[in-house]
């Protein structure tokens, strides 16, 4: 016998049921509620366990919520909130299994796909990118020489080429991309194989073919914090609108040819943390040892942030390990 049950709203009493008892204990009470027979139909059981059905329920909601939210916003001219759907699953095995639905094209036509964010297209940022693509199936969002590289791979349609400081939402994120600048790094005159990304066949495609391109940085909002990364070490003080954030993805080789970089750039975006990165030399091996880039200099930004502010603190990152700070509940990992 299948009964018919307000779907959302068995789903959205359900969450909190699902988090107090682990299961979808809250479904038997809400099926004597709202039908007044207790579930005996096995049939209702395997709707109510079907992963596909619970994720399409729970984003339906989530959806709902974020219009209800907006409009409210709207109306009293408040700051928007990007809402988040919390997923609860038993066993590593569940946990990939919903991975693989949320991320399938088919799922609310692939909003949830992963997707891979390209500041510029130097090789050491951009050679993984078509096969990240490819593995994936997912979106790339970048410059016009980032689309240019995957439609060598035969990837262009997977090409989403980025507008300055529109919010594009992907998934529980919110993704903002800064124009931004490459730093001087041949001795402070030239940025490295400038200009854009024209090579015409894979067969010609060496390390120097991968020209820079447009250069961005993005900012990424997800649960109530704001990431901003900055992939090379110049800027554009005056386009940076993004202020306060939590966390400063910070690559920091070649600042030395950027006149006060450490400072404008806190200046910039006044981070409650800094994580930096692109210091390792991405010369070696992928199997050697990790080792510094000529010149990054890593104890040397420490001392520059310090001097900006000295309770500022600054975090690199070990592979896997998980970093928090910064802002309240700040997390980069
Ligand atoms: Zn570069």
């Amino acid at each position: 016998m299948k009964v018919d049950i307000p779907k959302n709203l068995w789903i959205s009493s359900a969450e909190v049921d699902f988090l107090r008892e682990g299961l979808y204990a809250g479904a038997l009470a809400l099926s004597l509620h709202f039908t007044g027979k207790p579930i005996e139909s096995v049939e209702l059981m395997s709707e109510v366990l079907d992963p596909l059905t619970k994720l399409t329920d729970g984003v339906t909601l989530l959806n709902a919520k974020r219009d209800a939210a907006d409009a409210y916003a709207t109306a009293k001219g408040l700051e928007h909130v990007n809402p988040v759907m919390l997923v609860v699953a038993k066993t590593i095995e569940d946990a990939d299994e919903y991975g693989d639905i949320l991320k399938s094209s088919e799922f609310f036509g692939g909003a949830y796909a992963d997707a891979v964010l390209v500041g510029h297209s130097h090789f050491d940022h951009a050679v993984d990118v078509p096969h990240l693509a490819a593995a994936h199936g997912c979106p790339v969002y970048g410059s016009e020489s980032v689309r240019h590289l995957l439609g060598l791979f035969g990837l262009a349609e997977q090409a989403v080429v980025v507008e300055p400081r529109r919010r594009y939402e992907i998934g529980p994120f919110t993704i903002s991309f800064t124009p931004s600048l490459h730093s001087k790094l041949l001795l402070g005159r030239k940025v490295p194989m400038d200009g854009e990304l024209t090579c015409g066949s894979l067969k010609h495609l060496g390390g120097r073919e991968y020209r820079c391109g447009q250069v961005w940085a993005f900012t990424i909002e997800v649960a109530g914090i704001t990431m901003y990364h900055q992939g090379s070490a110049d800027l554009i003080d005056d386009e940076i609108s993004t202020t306060g954030v939590d966390v400063l993805l910070c690559g920091i080789a070649g600042r030395l040819w950027s006149p006060n970089f450490t400072r404008r750039i806190i200046a910039a975006v006044d981070p409650g943390l800094i994580v930096a990165h692109h210091h390792d030399d991405f010369f070696r091996p992928v199997d050697a040892e990790m080792g510094y880039s000529f010149n990054v200099n890593l104890g040397g930004f420490v001392e520059e942030v310090a001097a900006v502010d000295p309770n500022l603190p600054v975090q690199v990152l070990e592979p896997l390990q998980t970093v928090r700070g910064g802002g309240a509940g700040a997390v980069a990992s």
